[in-house]
């Protein structure tokens, strides 16, 4: 069944998102602030809309995929609930704070809308082949509305549970990554130290208890696994800037929780100064060359 769908937010995950959604029959209805953006969205079966609640209108489904809470909620907030019709469903897909994705439902329902946070993991070359992963949270019809759109993007859609849990997916397995690519990178360095090749080590570890996807898939040095990033030189992959901001989503939710995580609380800020400096175009796992660096001085 076709469906009428506003998409705001065309960058480099909406772009090729509303491009698929668009070649699989529907029709799509496409903003962003940047004109380049929406010229390319629009050479890619996208109809451009003239402003955010232009696109809404009249839409059945309205998905968003933009840098922040903030955007979202301001969105919402001036004009999009208001210009949509009653019943519209709202699915987000950016990754943003729990708090702000709680909020966003609702804003959502208390306007007579239905709403998702459907964040995903996947990157530029998922949404561009329709292999996303979306952790969806919100009730089970608005989930069952979405997965077949989601299914027209991804290959995988989880529903994690209510109001926000999608968010709280995204930043835990999130968190797990950067702490277990720190673990992995310092064992490398100590290691070398040590004397030991990266090859004995991976061999070791990637077939004993210290494996994770880290070692096993994106490995931070150049050798064991051909295909990781460390063999190109760190170019990305699944960028450091990225990382820094998942981690500093995770951290919020630490802190407001009062979860004594400190290890979660330490990789945020590790990644945070990293991404500032010579991680800002890297791969997350480019982190190991920070490590042995200071362990040298
Ligand atoms: P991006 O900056 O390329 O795209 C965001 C787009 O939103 C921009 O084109 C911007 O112009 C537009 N925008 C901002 N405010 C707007 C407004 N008020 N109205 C209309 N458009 C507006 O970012 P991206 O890489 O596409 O990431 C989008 C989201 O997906 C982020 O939350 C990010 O954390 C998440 N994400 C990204 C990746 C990735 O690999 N890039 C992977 C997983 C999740």
């Amino acid at each position: 069944m076709s469906t009428v769908i506003a998409f705001i937010g065309l960058g480099h995950m909406g772009g090729p998102m509303a491009a698929n959604l668009a070649a699989a029959g529907h029709r799509v209805r496409g903003f962003d602030l940047v004109a380049a953006s929406l010229e390319a969205a629009a050479g890619s079966g996208v109809e451009p809309a003239a402003s955010a609640v232009e696109a809404v209108d009249g839409a059945d489904v309205v998905f968003t995929m933009l840098p922040a809470g903030r955007h979202v909620l301001a969105l919402y907030r001036d004009g999009l609930l208001a210009a949509a019709k009653p019943g519209t469903l709202f699915v987000d897909c950016s990754t943003i704070d729990v708090a702000d994705a709680r909020a966003a439902h609702e804003a959502v329902t208390a306007a007579g809308h239905r709403a998702l946070d459907a964040p995903v993991s996947g990157g530029v070359t998922g949404a561009e082949a329709a292999t996303l992963t979306f952790m969806a949270g919100g009730g089970e019809a608005e989930f069952a509305r979405a997965e077949p759109l989601l299914a027209v993007m991804g290959k995988k859609a989880v529903h994690c549970g209510g109001a926000g849990a999608g968010q709280a997916a995204k930043i835990c397995n999130n968190m797990i990554l950067g702490i277990s690519m720190i673990a992995v990178s310092e064992a490398f360095v100590l290691g070398e130290s040590l004397g030991l090749s990266h090859q004995a080590l991976f061999d070791v570890a990637s077939t004993a208890s210290g494996q994770c996807w880290a070692l096993s898939v994106n490995c931070p040095v150049p050798g064991p696994v051909p295909g990781s990033p460390a063999n190109q030189d760190y170019r990305p992959g699944f960028a450091a800037p990225l990382m820094a901001k998942d981690l500093g989503l995770a951290a919020n939710a630490l802190r407001a929780a009062g979860v004594d995580a400190e290890l979660g609380l330490r990789a945020a800020a590790l990644y945070e100064d990293f991404a500032r400096g010579p991680g800002a175009a890297e791969d997350f796992s480019g982190i190991i060359r920070t490590i042995r660096e200071r362990s040298a001085r």
